[in-house]
């Protein structure tokens, strides 16, 4: 982020496969790759040490934000923030989602108004998003593809990418090509995880292949003013258990920054990011994981049936790290019939749907999709016999009775 080249590793979770790399056939035999964090000794910035081409990660994508409810109301309510915030007079003021997925965002400012175009690497995504009669490019966000918004739209107001940024190697290309792409008033609009809502939650499971940045607001306001931009407001949303969006304006234009960035700014200086900090995180990990894969073991022992609930791509992270496998877990059941059917990336564990699953016979629901935990619970606990408990893992291990 600040261009320097002093970086110490912090620690190293277990390797793991690609996050998001379900299999067909569960013998197939998956490369596991290093998960190694390090701290940038100048800025602070936290990032994984080994790099794995964005080809191989999302080129076909499972992930598609519609099969969430939660995202979808997330989505609408973002949609129409940036639209009260936006100081462009225009019929149509062009929004370009860099990441658009299956379309989610942009078909909610396509409903309060806006023209819409996303940007998704994915064919299968960029597929869906097309039958939404979202347009889409279905290519990575380069010089190329701005180039093509600019000569058939001309130039976007407001520029979004959600759980994007830390996806990405070389951001400085893509801020750099943000910047061309914007009008002068225009808002460039970004949610990333938070590092500090990842340590203070201990959401070890959002570190994976994909996610190559952990995002702070100090090293993220050096970044941008560095490529032309200013940050005018940053905002703490609950997606992903704990992420920052964080919206920039380009340095010349009339917005004014919120009280907001000068608090987080404040905050991390009075507690930064250091190398004994993320130290400390990971010593926090290794205790929960032997009190959580212990109490597993118990129940198993005792004969009890366990089930995991939501194969999000943290399970992949969550799983390893913690040594779950096929042993403890029966099966997972996921909503997303992208996955059903599939096995988990390494320890390939079956995927079902819940409407093939017995739920009488389960004694345990280990909750591995733990930020959706309360709309889980709300919708299987009729389904599920009395005694049955549900385990949320994180971000604080809980044990919750079917009553
Ligand atoms: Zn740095």
């Amino acid at each position: 982020m600040c261009g320097g080249n002093s970086l110490s590793q912090a620690f190293a979770l277990k390797p793991t496969p690609l996050a998001n790399e379900f299999v067909k056939d569960m013998n197939t035999i998956q490369k596991e790759y290093p998960l190694e964090i390090n701290i940038c000794d100048d800025c602070g910035h936290v990032q994984l040490g080994h790099v794995v081409s964005g080809e191989l990660l999302f080129s076909n994508y499972l992930y598609a934000s519609g099969t969430s409810k939660v995202f979808v109301h997330h989505f609408n309510v973002y949609a129409k923030y940036i639209k009260s915030i936006l100081k462009i007079n225009k019929d149509k003021p062009l929004a370009v989602d860099i990441g658009s997925n299956d379309g989610t965002l942009l078909k909610e400012f396509k409903e309060i108004g806006f023209d819409v175009l996303g940007v998704e690497p994915a064919k299968n995504l960029a597929e869906i998003s097309m039958q939404n009669s979202i347009d889409v490019i279905n290519d990575f966000f380069n010089q190329g593809s701005v180039e093509k918004i600019i000569a058939t739209k001309g130039k976007a107001d407001v520029i979004t990418a959600n759980n994007v940024f830390a996806h990405i190697d070389d951001l400085r290309s893509v801020i750099k090509n943000s910047f061309s792409l914007l009008s002068d008033d225009g808002l460039l609009a970004f949610e990333v995880s938070y590092l500090g809502s990842v340590l203070e939650g201990l959401l070890f499971d959002t570190i994976y292949h994909e996610h190559l940045d952990y995002h702070s607001v100090l090293p993220l306001i050096g970044f941008l003013k560095d490529n032309g931009f200013k940050v005018i407001d940053v905002l703490l949303v609950e997606s992903h258990g704990g992420s920052i969006r964080v919206i920039s304006s380009k340095q010349q234009s009339h917005y004014k920054p919120s009280e907001s960035v000068e608090k987080f700014v404040t905050q991390e200086k009075e507690k930064p990011i250091t190398k004994e900090r993320l130290n400390s995180f990971y010593e926090k990990i290794q205790i929960e994981k032997s009190k959580i894969t212990n109490y597993l073991k118990t129940l198993k022992e005792a004969g009890k049936k366990i089930v995991a609930y939501g194969a999000p791509a943290k399970l992949t992270t969550l799983f390893h790290e913690f040594g779950i496998t096929s042993e403890l877990v029966d099966f997972v059941i996921d909503d997303s019939p992208l996955k059903q059917g599939l096995f988990t990336p390494g320890s390939h564990i079956p995927i079902l749907a819940a409407s093939s699953v017995d739920f009488n016979d389960i004694d345990v629901i280990f909750i591995s999709a733990w930020n959706f935990a309360p709309s889980i619970i709300e919708k299987i606990k009729e389904k599920l016999r009395k005694d049955a408990i549900f385990i949320v893992p994180l971000p604080k291990f809980e044990v919750i009775n079917n009553e």
